[in-house]
């Protein structure tokens, strides 16, 4: 019989997710002989048999790579037999470490069986965990991922789980948080003061939430805020204390088939759903769908639904229809994830607390995601995908992207991989930025990455900016839009020129205004602007973006004049006069060219809103009140300079809106005449310039773009027309994408590998 040997190193995220048992297994049912070991490129295995044997295992070995896994490549060289006659698992080789560092991952399918199984020992433990699932990136501290540099080092292993975690058949060899209720970490219920309240931890928080109490519950990644989603009294109370008026809070609800009560589902969002990840995912609501709290998204016909993640979710979730679970933090701060703060930060929020004594390193919020135009979107990446590489086309420089102002995220790379870091957040707020700065170096030190280049934005008030100006490397200036648009470009790994539709809230322009209804066309390494909207002055500047109705006046003021713009039927609050001072004297009145502004713009006209709490909240009602059986639509006037960019000017658009409300016609048909009139701009934008260049491919990035409505649209129309067009999928349409793409140009001018 002929036998033949193999040498495999596997790459990609294969350490700390049951590989070496899993490859242990699948050498002994296919009667191989052999070894597995971890080595600093990954899993380094040879296996030994009957050729057929052999082909098999192959065959098998990604097709049924544990769930957590993720292969990046398998490299295979054939070698001489040596007559190996058993198989084994050997120590693992050091080194200068290369591997990754897998994400959370939600509780397994066989732990969630365990944990209610009157008779499995770890019955109804919360901290039930095995190789497949439980937490990682939030517990590990360094590498190499074992135990001792993971928040687990606090606890000594008992003999039984010692002897799962050392049996390398077991599903828990090597599982380092494993745990059960006689050696691991256990939970208390607290009142405000952080005294211990006599009971069991889960009976008595089960209590509070079914008189109406506010609970902080301590999660994965930080802190949740939660009560009965049904309990209108229980849930405006949670906005009053959080200070939190309209944004949406997500839910979570115990099972698939009480999701399906609520929300229409599709077969791609219940995957999404149910992933590893377990990320929140915005649903359509059900019109036939049971009374939930009228204050969870008021703005909203969709649902922030997710499932629960942790075995102390299943049991705290197990028996309600939905519960709130917000990030525990007041507005605009950062997910509270350290013991010392919970109290002390949120003792005028929640009224007990269900805490635990398992330290958590890294704060993660929740991940957002959204199934929109046949793909998975993320709104929010964070617990559950990061720190997980995304693909990049390799540089020979290590760079370090250090993002956006606002929906922070950086991201580092090392040759083809780009490690994209969690959700850090809004960096104005001094504790974020803290954050921020300890996580850039954790990052750089945990994967071994000296950044050579700092690619930063060009607006000079990002704190991002100064933090790279302050860096003492040499700095690459990424204009705003092309960072979205490189981030598409790097997400499909396209490197022809493309058609770029960069439609977002602002970022700082070449010519010191504010971008954000942008054409560009170009690559990785350069951009040129094709076309933008007309430029609007923003009286007050940040104030008018809080205050969509200053746009509004500024708005009509052009479209119409001081008269039309000031008439009393507008009803606009008393400063009104004083903006058009200002907009005549263009005090403080900086020029922006950005879609988002547009969508405040109609939104105020339409009354919708005169204030907003959070970004998108106006652009998020006006889609939300779209009438779909309204085919008509205005029209942008498209402005030809030669030598200069287009301007498409808005003011026909405003115009017709305005004269719409003074015929007391129906927000919803002045709602669905808007959106098809950028569908339209966008469709003969492509086809004008798309024979001007010769090209057919479109790119789509830019918050904006997080309208359902006109991405699915605009994304059909292009593509009857004959264009392949792309949009961001992996990392965030919003600012929350932008270090990624920063990383792309730097990548791109300097030098692939
Ligand atoms: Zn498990
Ligand atoms: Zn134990
Ligand atoms: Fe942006």
């Amino acid at each position: 019989m002929l036998s033949k040997r193999f040498s495999l190193i596997i790459t990609g995220i294969v350490q700390g997710v049951g590989f070496r048992p899993y490859i242990y297994k699948l050498a002994h049912e296919e009667y191989l002989a052999g070894w597995v070991l971890n080595s600093p490129a990954g899993v380094e295995c040879i296996i030994e048999g009957e050729e057929k044997a052999c082909a098999a295992f192959l065959a098998r070995l990604k097709a049924e790579a544990p769930a957590a896994s993720c292969i990046n490549e398998i490299a295979i060289k054939e070698e001489p037999p040596l007559g190996d006659r058993s198989f084994a698992i050997l120590p693992s080789k050091s080194g200068p470490r290369r591997t990754l560092i897998s994400p959370d991952l939600a509780l397994c399918s066989d732990c969630q069986s365990e944990l209610f199984d009157p008779q499995n020992r770890r019955y109804r433990y919360p901290f039930i965990n095995c190789t497949n699932c439980g937490p990682r990136f939030t517990i590990i501290e360094g590498l190499p991922y074992d135990r001792p540099l993971t928040t687990m080092k606090h606890f000594t292993m008992c003999k039984d789980c010692r002897a799962e975690y050392e049996d390398a058949t077991n599903r828990r060899f090597h599982a380092q948080p494993n745990a059960c209720a006689n050696c691991g970490p256990v939970l208390r219920f607290t009142d405000k003061a952080g005294g211990n309240l006599p009971g069991e931890p889960l009976q008595l928080a089960k209590q509070a939430l079914e008189n109406g109490k506010i609970l902080a519950v301590k999660g994965l990644g930080g802190y949740h805020l939660a009560c009965d989603a049904l309990n209108e009294t229980a849930v405006n109370t949670l906005r009053e204390r959080k200070l939190r008026w309209h944004k949406p809070f997500a839910i979570m609800m115990p099972t698939l088939k009480q999701i399906l009560l609520y929300c229409e589902l599709s077969p791609e969002e219940e995957q999404l759903l149910c992933g590893s990840c377990h990320p929140i995912v915005l649903l359509k609501r059900r019109k036939d769908a049971p009374i939930l709290a009228a204050g969870l998204a008021p703005d909203s016909d969709r649902l922030g639904v997710m499932l629960p993640y942790t075995p102390l979710h299943h049991l705290l979730c197990d028996g309600w229809a939905a519960l709130v679970m917000t990030s525990a933090n007041y507005s605009d701060e950062p997910i509270v994830y350290e013991d010392t703060e919970v109290l002390s930060r949120l003792s005028g929020i929640a009224d007990a607390f269900l805490l635990h004594n398992r330290p958590i390193f890294r704060r993660a919020d929740d991940s957002v995601t959204i199934w929109a135009a046949k793909t998975p979107r993320m709104i929010r990446r964070s617990r559950g995908y990061a720190p997980q590489p995304l693909y990049i086309l390799g540089c020979q420089k290590q760079i370090l992207a250090v993002g956006s102002q606002e929906k922070n995220a950086f991201c580092i790379t090392r040759n083809t991989e780009a490690i994209l870091s969690q959700h850090i957040g809004e960096l104005d707020d001094a504790a974020t930025y803290i954050q921020y700065r300890k996580e850039i170096e954790h990052f750089c030190d945990m994967f071994k990455v000296q950044p050579e280049i700092v690619a930063c934005d060009m607006h000079p008030d990002y704190l991002s900016t100064r933090y790279a100006q302050q860096s003492g490397l040499p700095l690459l200036y990424v204009q705003h839009h092309h960072a979205h648009f490189a981030s598409v470009l790097a997400e499909y790994q396209l490197e022809e020129p493309v058609l770029g539709l960069i439609f977002d809230g602002s970022g700082y322009g070449l010519d010191g205004k504010l971008w954000g209804g942008e054409v560009i066309y170009g690559d990785c390494a350069s951009f040129k602007r094709l076309a933008h909207l007309t430029y609007l002055p923003l009286p007050g500047a940040k104030a008018a973006i809080h205050e969509p109705w200053r746009q509004a006046i500024s708005a009509l003021y052009m479209a119409e004049g001081e008269d039309f713009a000031t008439a009393a039927h507008w009803n606009w609050p008393i400063e009104g006069r004083h903006m058009l001072k200002a907009l005549k004297n263009k005090v403080n009145t900086p020029q922006t060219s950005a879609m988002g502004r547009l969508f405040d713009v109609i939104a105020a006209i339409c009354g919708l809103y005169h204030q907003v709490n959070y970004e998108g909240q106006a652009a998020i009602a006006l889609e939300n009140h779209i009438d779909d059986s309204v085919k008509s639509a205005y029209s942008f006037d498209i402005i030809e300079h030669i030598g200069q960019p287009w301007e498409l000017d808005w003011q026909p658009v405003v115009k017709a809106a305005a004269q719409d409300i003074l015929a007391n016609e129906h927000i919803g048909v002045i709602a669905a005449r808007f959106h098809r009139s950028i569908a339209q701009l966008c469709l003969h934008l492509a086809l004008h310039l798309g024979a001007l260049y010769e090209i057919d491919k479109v790119a789509l990035s830019g918050g904006c773009w997080q309208n359902i409505w006109l991405l699915t649209k605009v994304s059909e129309e292009l593509s009857a027309a004959g264009f392949k067009v792309y949009a961001n999928s992996a990392v965030p349409l919003g600012d929350g994408g932008l270090a990624y793409g920063q990383a792309a140009v730097a990548a791109k001018k300097y030098g692939r590998i």
